[in-house]
């Protein structure tokens, strides 16, 4: 059948009627366990009643008044933002891609704004992936997805992860921040060091440079903690989130210092409709119930267990699997035979999974998922995995060199 859509996505023909909690359903009814979660943004699972309340009630209330007017229930959320994290002051946008482009404004917006106009660079680092706008799309730096698109925008550097001698070759009087994945997520779940991001911190301090995070797929729980910088207690000067944010309605958020904030001032930027009062009302029930006491140890519990049972996979089955990667619920299966097989087997089990680069399967599912679906989960991936290698011996499936 043709599509009346831009043929950007390499899309499945699978079509789900309805989710609940950790499960989507086919129109006719086919269940299947939901380790995809939206991207990473389905963080309280499907018809969620108190997601649905919210919406409802602010529904029947207010749709948009625009950023001309006080929105109340957009400063309730901005408080709760800034209670549960570093920062001082937010601005919400639509999606992720748009709190980047923010974050990028607001470093360079900074440094003007503090008597270094020339210092507008942001260094980036290989395999990010921080959004699909021009600006964000320069801070990505790969040429796959710039191809055609004209000259990337500039004042962007980019250096391999964890090389700290390029990083500091690049650094210069005209760099204004250092943007960075706690979590690098699409290009195949790979964790920033033990220990990187504090000598980033220092790294900035010494030379007057911004540190902002891309907490863009690592935030809101997403790896155990309200944010993945708090593992390592280290606080940036910026920083982008949005997709577990609204679990599902579109938002984003970019949070910043006082000092930093307080440089974008009145007119140096603006959204139509973000903070729209019905995003608003659905982040703060995520927010509520994600700080809400215990919350976060049960998705560290949940974890432990996935990742135990996910290492047990892997020993047994060293022709399939090589790693597994991650934190919280963000993790990794780094595969020998192409990822692309893995997810088919995995979606003929009736297990959603998401692919990433570099041969990873990531396994994102909610965060409240149960201990017995998590169970689920791991025997449908003991049963693919059978039949994955039955297809290795047969021949049909090649492996892949994993050790580049
Ligand atoms: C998804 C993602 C983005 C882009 O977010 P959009 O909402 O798609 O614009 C940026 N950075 C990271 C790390 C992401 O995972």
């Amino acid at each position: 059948m043709s599509s009346r859509l831009f043929p950007t996505y390499n899309r499945s023909s699978l079509a789900f009627a309805r989710g609940e909690g950790s499960w989507l359903y086919t129109e006719d009814g086919h269940a299947y366990l939901d380790f995809a979660s939206g991207v990473a943004v389905n963080a309280l699972g499907h018809n969620n009643d108190r997601l649905k309340k919210a919406l409802l009630t602010q529904a029947e209330k207010l749709w948009h008044v625009s950023n001309l007017y006080t929105i109340p229930v957009q400063e309730r959320l901005a408080e709760m933002l800034c209670e549960a994290s570093f920062a001082d002051s937010v601005f919400f946008t639509n999606s992720g891609a748009e709190a980047i482009e923010l974050a990028i404004k607001a470093a360079r917006r900074f440094q003007y704004k503090n008597g270094s106009p020339n210092r507008y660079r942001i260094v980036t680092f290989e395999g990010a992936f921080h959004g699909r706008t021009l600006g964000a799309l320069a801070a990505t730096g790969r040429a796959e997805y710039l191809e055609g698109f004209g000259p990337k925008a500039p004042g962007f550097d980019h250096v391999p992860l964890g090389d700290r001698e390029a990083l500091e070759r690049v650094i210069s009087e005209e760099t204004a921040g250092i943007l960075v994945e706690p979590v690098q997520g699409e290009s195949g779940i790979r964790s920033l060091p033990p220990g990187e991001l504090r000598y980033l911190r220092e790294l900035c301090d010494e030379n007057g440079i911004l540190l902002m995070l891309d907490e863009v797929q690592t935030g809101i729980g997403r790896t155990g903690t309200f944010f993945a910088y708090e593992a390592e207690g280290v606080l940036p000067d910026l920083l982008a989130t949005a997709k577990g944010l609204g679990a599902g309605f579109p938002v984003g958020a970019c949070l910043a210092t006082e000092q930093v904030g307080s440089a974008m001032t009145s007119g140096s930027h603006g959204s139509t409709f973000g903070g729209n009062p019905l995003a608003m009302a659905v982040a703060s029930e995520v927010l509520s119930i994600i700080l809400s006491p215990g919350f976060l140890e049960r998705v560290q519990q949940t974890s432990a267990v996935l990742i135990g049972q996910l290492r047990e996979i892997v020993a047994n089955h060293p022709k399939l699997f090589n790693e597994v990667r991650g934190s919280g619920l963000l993790l990794g299966l780094k595969c020998n035979i192409p990822v692309s097989e893995v997810i088919r087997q995995f979606t003929a089990e009736k297990l959603l999974c998401v692919p990433a680069a570099d041969n990873v399967v990531r396994l994102l599912p909610p965060l409240t998922v149960s201990e017995a679906e998590v169970a689920g989960a791991v025997s449908c991936i003991g049963a693919a995995s059978a039949a994955l290698e039955k297809s290795l011996l047969a021949g049909n499936v090649r492996s892949e060199d994993s050790a580049h």
